[in-house]
């Protein structure tokens, strides 16, 4: 996979300042403020920062979080995982592999019949593009 190096500059010149806050700053949005969090609606969710196709809606589900939720990435590897130890506590840190922005935590306490993981991501991070999915 081919990644994208852009300076801080070049990315806040290019994306709403919500979503560099999160993107690049590791922002976390307020809960049931983002565009997705109720969204049914089918489609591949890409990366608002580099377009890469981070989930899909098959693996959405209501999580009464306030944040977009999956179960699953939609490809391996397209969503990195790293420690987290802000904020005084230890999560696990979603990345976009591709661009290296910032998406949201990941928490095991999803579903249990589809693997039990809670991709917990912040809807600036994402840009639904509408339409059947192939999953
Ligand atoms: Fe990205």
């Amino acid at each position: 996979m081919d990644k994208i190096a852009k300076t801080e500059d070049q990315w806040r010149e290019e994306l709403a300042p919500d979503q560099y806050a999160v993107l690049r700053q590791q922002a976390t949005e307020p809960p049931f403020t983002g565009r997705y969090v109720d969204t049914k609606e089918p489609g591949v969710y890409r990366c608002a920062g580099c377009q890469a196709e981070l989930f899909r809606s098959d693996d959405k589900f209501d999580s009464g979080s306030g944040w977009p939720s999956f179960t699953d990435a939609a490809v391996a590897d397209v969503v990195e995982l790293r420690t987290d130890t802000s904020h005084g506590m230890v999560r696990t840190e979603a990345v976009c592999a591709k661009c290296g922005g910032h998406l949201g935590h990941v928490f095991d306490d999803g579903p249990r019949d589809k693997g039990g993981m809670r991709y917990c991501i912040n809807s600036c991070a994402l840009t639904l593009e509408s339409g059947e999915t192939s999953a």
